[in-house]
């Protein structure tokens, strides 16, 4: 029998622990709860693992199925073609906005240019900066985070991408919300439809980009930039 490739669509944090909590008070974990089941829905072909947090889903929401054992899982039963994605979003900071996208700086070039896609498509949906670490990379790596550390990337042995799709802000929120069927479109093919294996075409270029060095992402000194014009070095 053919194996079938598996697709993990990991809704970050758990029941237990939330992550963020929104300006409207609606936590992160059920917003990626709600988006990993729009892209998901109605894919065949595949074989879908939709990991609820730090848990699969035989055990959802339960804190003994640390993130350890789903990395474990994850890479017992890894293939060749599989992809993951874990969903995200960035905390409630009342002026921040933007989305990122975070892959492993030696992931595949498929993989690089799934991110790349991904954080064009959104960010252009959205109308919201694309958030970087340094100009000529559209992705930022787990070393540029606040953490330093993911370890859903760094200790599994398939390609992943972690967006951060906007901010739990009124401002990016807003955009979000009335675009979420199309964020979980765009996912969905850059997870199931699109192959990666050469040049992509982007339908909904970036307007605005923010480079930032880590150590300041954590003091919120942010720099608009204008994509047109090439920026400082920052
Ligand atoms: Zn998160």
């Amino acid at each position: 029998m053919v194996r079938q490739i598996i697709r993990y669509v990991i809704a970050g944090h758990n029941n237990n622990d939330p992550g963020a909590i929104g300006y409207d008070g609606i936590s992160e974990h059920f917003r990626n709860v709600h988006l990993q089941e729009k892209i998901i829905h109605g894919v065949e072909g595949y074989r879908i693992i939709a990991v609820n947090g730090t848990s699969v889903i035989v055990n959802t929401d339960s804190q003994e199925h640390s993130l350890r054992r789903s990395i474990d899982l994850i890479n017992r039963s890894a293939g060749k073609d599989d992809v993951g994605s874990d969903l995200h979003f960035n905390f409630n900071h009342p002026t921040a906005t933007g989305f990122e996208i975070i892959i492993h700086p030696y992931t595949t070039e498929e993989n690089k240019r799934r991110a790349i896609y991904i954080a064009n498509e959104v960010s252009g949906l959205l109308d919201i900066p694309l958030r970087r670490r340094c100009l000529r990379r559209d992705y930022i790596f787990p070393s540029e985070t606040p953490r330093g550390r993911i370890a859903i990337i760094e200790d599994t042995v398939i390609p992943f991408v972690l967006p951060e799709f906007c901010f739990l802000n009124q401002h990016d929120l807003i955009k979000y919300e009335a675009n979420e069927d199309e964020v979980a479109n765009i996912i969905k093919r850059a997870l199931f439809f699109e192959k990666f294996n050469k040049k992509i075409a982007i339908s909904k270029p970036i307007n605005k980009i923010l480079v930032m060095k880590k150590q300041s992402d954590k003091l919120y000194k942010e720099t608009l930039l204008n994509n047109q014009k090439l920026p400082p070095h920052v």
